[in-house]
C-alpha cells in the first residue's frame, strides 16, 4: 500500500491512524509525514495519539511497532 500523496510505503501505524481517525472504510491512505500534513500536526503527535490509542487497548495498536 503506498500513500496516495507522495507514493511511499505507508507505515502500519500510518494505516491503523488512517482507519481510526478518518474512517474505518478508508480507502486511501498516507504515510505519516503525509498524514501530518492533512491534520496540520507532526509526525510526533500521530505517533503520540497512535501510543495513547495503544495504551488505551485499541486492537489496530496492537502487534506493529512504531
Ligand atoms: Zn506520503
Amino acid at each position: 500500500m503506498n500513500c496516495v500523496d507522495c507514493g511511499k510505503p505507508v507505515e502500519p501505524v500510518a494505516a491503523a491512524l488512517t482507519t481510526k481517525i478518518v474512517s474505518p472504510q478508508a480507502t486511501e491512505f498516507r504515510c505519516l509525514d503525509c498524514l501530518a500534513k492533512v491534520f496540520s500536526t507532526s509526525r510526533e503527535r500521530l505517533l503520540d495519539a497512535a501510543r495513547a490509542y495503544r495504551d488505551r487497548g485499541c486492537l489496530r495498536f496492537q502487534g506493529i511497532k512504531f
